[in-house]
């Protein structure tokens, strides 16, 4: 890292403190030690950091795709080649284990490669015209200068899903990262070797000052954003004084069915891999499981299986599949939604509180947990959990479970499993939802979009899509 403790603003290529002098202490959440110390910005550095964004558009905007997709190659290699620095990095400060920070890594680095290619294939088109003497042309051209604002659950991979399309297109771009990973998101800036000023960075405990510095500038022409569905509807309002372009990635709310034709034991261990991915703090984890009466005992009794397997402990410990919630607030969330879910009369088959782990200072271990008989007027059936709760429902009808799960104001990802062909297509016309896995539980990829309907979001990222959030269309109409 090329900058010192205390020094993590990134503006114009310079790594500094914040204005005030301010810092802010970073800590593991498997230990409670402090592992690190952050700059924390404010409102001045903001406009710094958009000033500088806004100096180095010409250059950037007028490089070549082939320079901006060089660019973007080369911090792909290094993210590559850096991936176990930048997985144990992420491990100390997010608490995910090892594997799953390596995983990310790679899925961070495969945004880089995606748009490194999709920059040189940023084309318009010629239109006919109704007069003999006209002809039209498209040409994109970056929106300019972007803010974005990301999340803890993943500080890797929501970051290059956002700044690798923005640099592909020619924008600079202003990142405010979550206040408990900011170091990732340091790491990944020192590492990427972009040009002085095409992505700067204001790392915060003030979101609100930081965020309305960035809204309130009519420089910034678009805000991307990934977190929660209140903070993502605030800021895509405030967006609108300035008439920003807008793409949020909110909540999620996803429901998970298990229809009488599918292999109970096979979607019960799809249903345990992905509802404890990131000890369940991720936007497309199931968050209400309906399986079919006649195979609701089986899949109970093979996801209890499972889950007795998982170990809780310190994500750089071997054999470590769940780690730490991220604080006390989701520790509260989780035995809130237990609480409830138990006295309105759901069976608690594993888990349901919170874990002290040997020789651990943490005290945000929540136990893998399993709620059978989970029924609609619970509040883990209403509110996303966001922590390691599957939540399991039967169901006789498929017109019903259809209802059932559309019933929310969310509309992010969904899973069904089923074998008969018909049935599949027909459920997953019906979802409201913007991903759906058929008998699979990973339906994302830098090549495919990614987001939600409904209160779970606006536009697309990665995929041929993701990059159409950072361009505009030009019209030309030339008389010849
Ligand atoms: P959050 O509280 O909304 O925070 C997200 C980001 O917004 C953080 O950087 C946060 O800063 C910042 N922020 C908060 N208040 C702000 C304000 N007034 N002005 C400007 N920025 C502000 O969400 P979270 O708890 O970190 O993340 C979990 C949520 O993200 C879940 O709902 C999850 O489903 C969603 N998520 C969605 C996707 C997706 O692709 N759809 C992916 C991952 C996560 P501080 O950290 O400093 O507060």
């Amino acid at each position: 890292m090329t900058h010192e403790p205390g020094q993590t603003l990134y503006i114009d290529g310079q790594w500094r403190p914040a204005e005030s002098g301010r810092v802010f202490p970073v800590t593991d959440p498997a230990t409670g030690d402090v592992i690190g110390q952050a700059a924390d910005g404010d409102a001045t550095d903001t406009r710094a950091a958009i000033a500088a964004a806004d100096r180095a558009l010409p250059a950037w905007s007028g490089a070549t795709a082939y320079e901006r997709a060089a660019v973007l190659a080369k911090a792909d290699a290094l993210m590559r080649e850096r991936r176990k620095d930048l997985a144990a990095l992420m491990t100390r400060e997010q608490g995910k284990p090892l594997k799953a920070s390596m995983n990310e890594v790679a899925y961070a680095a495969d945004f880089l490669a995606w748009f490194a290619e999709e920059a040189k294939r940023i084309g318009g088109v010629t239109i006919p015209s109704a007069r003999a003497d006209q002809r039209f042309v498209t040409m994109r051209q970056p929106v300019g200068v972007v803010a974005a604002i990301t999340p803890w659950n993943y500080p890797i991979s929501m970051l290059t899903r956002k700044l690798a399309p923005a640099i592909a297109a020619g924008c600079t771009s202003v990142l405010k990262p979550a206040d408990q990973t900011p170091l990732c998101a340091v790491q990944l800036l020192a590492d990427a070797g972009v040009p002085a000023g095409v992505v700067n960075l204001v790392t915060t405990t003030r979101p609100g000052e930081v965020g309305d510095a960035l809204l309130e500038s009519p420089v910034v022409r678009k805000l991307t954003f990934t977190g929660s569905t209140a903070v993502g509807k605030m800021l895509a309002a405030k967006a609108g004084a300035t008439l920003k372009r807008v793409s949020v990635e909110l909540g999620g709310h996803a429901p998970f069915i298990v229809f009488p034709d599918a292999d109970p034991v096979r979607a019960a261990k799809g249903a345990a891999l992905v509802k404890f991915l990131n000890t369940g703090q991720a936007c497309i984890s199931p968050n209400r499981i309906y399986v079919h009466r006649s195979v609701y005992d089986t899949f109970v009794a093979t996801l209890e299986q499972r889950i007795a397997a998982l170990r809780v402990g310190r994500g750089d410990h071997d054999g470590v599949s769940i780690g730490p919630l991220i604080d006390e607030r989701a520790v509260a969330k989780m035995e809130a939604q237990v609480l409830d879910a138990r006295t309105r009369g759901a069976r608690v088959v594993a888990g349901g509180e919170r874990l002290q782990v040997d020789g651990l200072d943490g005290t945000t271990f929540f136990a893998p947990t399993l709620l059978a008989d989970v029924t609609p007027d619970m509040l883990i059936s209403r509110e996303e959990t966001f922590g390691p709760i599957a939540a399991v429902t039967p169901f006789d009808d498929e017109d019903e479970v259809v209802a059932r799960a559309n019933d929310t104001e969310y509309g992010l990802a969904a899973y069904v499993y089923t074998n008969d062909l018909s049935r599949a297509i027909r459920v997953t016309e019906k979802l409201r939802f913007g991903m759906v896995g058929v008998n699979d539980i990973n339906p994302t990829s830098a090549a495919a979009p990614f987001g939600g309907i409904k209160a779970s979001g606006l536009g697309r990222e990665g995929g041929y899509e993701g990059i159409d959030e950072y361009l505009d269309t030009k019209l030309v109409g030339i008389s010849v």
